[in-house]
């Protein structure tokens, strides 16, 4: 599933060719997409048809196509768009009109210039809907900090403070801090040095050291143009550079890079954590104890 820096990816491609380009009409298949819900083409219509994309951008892992309205040039906060979730394997391509469409494609943009900016996606587990403005969208209100644009030590500290839930859990929910999945999890907490069953109140102290993490394995995400293990592939098509440069992360068995500890994984709530047992150590009784007490 794409995460923050596949997203980032595909935003910083899309914005460099779609910007300024002119939406002439918008299809769509008539399938419905995530949980089987409808895309609602004629709002979707209502927002872009025969205006200008002013912007492409992310926030957490959704994309956000901003519309300018030609007769009052909008302010970025007030704009009204699309907000597109990739899901599981949507992909996002600005193709020749006249190209053949690949299967699975649900929603296509006609530009100017003869282009097409369309979503494709096999499993329709993707979504998108339109917003006017963008930023009322309850996704999007809904979301966290992001780590990249939003999210500084202390308001991390201040969230992390007297949650029990384990940190690699804290750091999935969407609502807590937008952007990351499975893999830059694994990444961001062997950077860090914290083991993934940690209580995430446990590492209010380490507040510091996880934003670090965090960042570093998502600008690297980033750098590399994304992760790709299976589906992903950015704007281009073309597959991301970062699975090479994954730490721990489908690891399993090989050297720890830092201390050559062979790499585990574990399984918690169906999904896998990869990590070092040396580097992360995991929560002791004595310590749950500690903490415990401190929470009073
Ligand atoms: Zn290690």
């Amino acid at each position: 599933m794409p995460e923050l820096p596949e997203v980032e990816t595909i935003a910083r491609d899309l914005a460099a060719s779609i910007v300024g380009a002119r939406v002439r009409s918008v299809w769509g298949s008539g399938f419905g997409l995530h949980l089987g819900r409808a895309v609602d083409l004629a709002g979707i219509r209502r927002v872009s048809a025969g205006r200008r994309i002013a912007a492409v951008r992310r926030k957490g892992k959704f994309l956000l196509v901003e519309i300018d309205d030609d007769a009052r040039p909008t302010a970025p906060e007030a704009r009204r768009g699309i907000v597109i979730h990739l899901g599981m394997s949507g992909r996002l391509r600005v193709e020749a009109a006249g190209a053949a469409r690949a299967p699975h494609t649900h929603v296509v943009f006609a530009l100017d210039g003869a282009r097409e900016l369309r979503f494709v996606d096999p499993r329709r587990f993707g979504w998108m809907a339109p917003g006017a403005p963008l930023t009322a969208r309850p996704e999007l209100a809904a979301l966290g900090p992001d780590p990249l644009l939003e999210l500084d030590e202390a308001e991390l500290a201040r969230r992390l403070e007297g949650v029990r839930a384990p940190i690699k859990a804290f750091l999935l929910d969407q609502r807590r801090v937008a952007g990351l999945g499975n893999i830059y999890v694994s990444e961001a907490l062997h950077r860090a040095r914290i083991h993934p069953t940690m209580p995430a109140g446990r590492v209010r102290a380490q507040a510091g050291a996880l934003l670090a993490g965090i960042r570093e394995a998502l600008d690297l995400g980033i750098r590399n143009r994304g992760t790709t293990l299976r589906d992903y592939v950015d704007a281009s098509g073309e597959r991301g550079n970062n699975a090479a440069a994954l730490r721990v992360y489908g690891r399993e068995g090989e050297p720890c890079p830092a201390c050559a500890t062979p790499v585990r994984r574990r399984v918690d709530a169906g999904r896998a954590t990869f990590f070092c047992p040396k580097c992360q150590r995991a929560p002791s009784a004595r310590r749950s104890r500690q903490g415990a007490s401190h929470r009073g």
